[in-house]
């Protein structure tokens, strides 16, 4: 199929989301004869992102550079999208599913009148027919989509579609759109990080989990130090964060964040409805509980029955020395 699909790349903090660059494999997927394009946002410096994603598969890129677009708001971010997306005309749109994808796109389909197929796991492609795969009932069953009509718009889960493998001999024409953003009605003043510094944990392909099983914020301790023997992230089940043990930003599952990491290690967390609803799809599950009948072993590929104080550390110093 020869369709030319924009790519929406995210920059945070000058560096471009991973998912930007699955976003470009999934276009390319839709589109294996097509243009794909890339457009990324900020409000300066922006060249070195644009090339990268031609070095992960884009054809070309363009940019928009305003200090209003220093830091995502939707009202911001759509006067760029649509400007590009009126120049370019693409016949689909692809960009990550995160907190500003899922923000931005169905305000861009609302305005285009285009549908939009959102938190995309998976892709098949015969001949014209492409197949989306998304998950329901909160990752109970998955549904299976097709665009009949109109522009393909889509958004896709981090960590689900594989980046294609950097490769920085490829070139590609990047330019540099003059976009007037109007005055927000909406101005970050300043933007507080509660999460720590390290991996994203919506992108991170190891997750290590607490529960209230953790029983306080230095029970976490153990589980940052196995995160960063595994240079994963740590999450947390409502329980924990109900408790203070840790912030919100943590939380993962049907109120909190949606993961799909290589790895998830869940420790002292029951197995909730609402928290398997934001992990039960990562790649590999693995439960510490002292509770032999918890439910989260119903969904955990190997459990280990024990407390997590005594398994936790015994890991990290596992991993250490296999790593020496
Ligand atoms: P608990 O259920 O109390 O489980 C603690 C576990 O730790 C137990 O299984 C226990 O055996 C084990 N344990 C205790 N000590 C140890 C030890 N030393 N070593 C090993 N194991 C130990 N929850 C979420 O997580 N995410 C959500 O997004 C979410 N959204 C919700 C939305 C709604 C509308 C509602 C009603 C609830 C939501 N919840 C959510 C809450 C959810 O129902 C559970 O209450 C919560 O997930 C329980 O957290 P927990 O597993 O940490 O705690």
């Amino acid at each position: 199929m020869s369709k030319n699909i924009l790519v929406f790349g995210e920059v945070r903090d000058g560096e471009l989301r991973n998912v930007s660059f699955e976003a470009i494999a999934f276009a390319r997927k839709i589109s294996e004869d097509g243009e794909i394009t890339a457009a990324v946002f900020g409000k300066d410096g922006l060249d070195e992102a644009a090339n990268e994603m031609i070095y992960h598969g884009a054809d070309r890129a363009v940019t928009v550079q305003d200090e209003k677009l220093e830091t995502y708001t939707s009202e911001g971010y759509a006067q760029a999208a649509l400007a590009v997306i009126d120049d370019e005309n693409p016949d689909g749109i692809v960009m990550g599913h995160t907190s500003a994808g899922k923000d931005l796109t169905p305000k861009l389909a609302s305005k285009l009148e285009s549908g939009l197929v959102s938190d995309v796991t998976d892709i098949e492609v015969t001949g014209d027919n492409v197949v989306f795969t998304r998950p329901i009932y909160s990752g109970k069953a998955f549904e299976k989509k097709i665009v009949t009509d109109g522009m393909i718009f889509a958004t896709i889960r981090p960590n689900n579609i594989a980046a294609l493998d950097r490769d920085d001999s490829r070139s590609g024409d990047v330019s540099s759109k003059d976009v007037e953003i109007k005055d927000l009605r909406t101005v970050i003043k300043e933007v507080l990080r509660k999460t720590t510094d390290g991996v994203d944990l919506s992108e991170a392909k190891v997750v290590v989990s607490g529960g209230r099983g953790v029983k306080s914020k230095e029970g976490f301790e153990p589980l940052q130090e196995l995160a960063d023997v595994l240079g994963g992230a740590v999450g947390a089940s409502r329980g924990a964060c109900d408790a203070d043990y840790c912030d919100y930003s943590l939380q993962i599952g049907q109120t909190g964040k949606v993961v799909t990491p290589d790895l998830y290690i869940a420790c002292g967390i029951s197995g909730a409805i609402q928290h398997l609803a934001g992990m039960s799809n990562s790649k590999v599950i693995v439960a510490i509980n002292k509770d032999p009948e918890a439910n989260i072993f119903n969904v955990a590929d190997y459990g280990i029955v024990g407390d997590l104080f005594d398994v936790v550390p015994k890991l990290t110093e596992e991993i250490k020395n296999l790593k020496v």
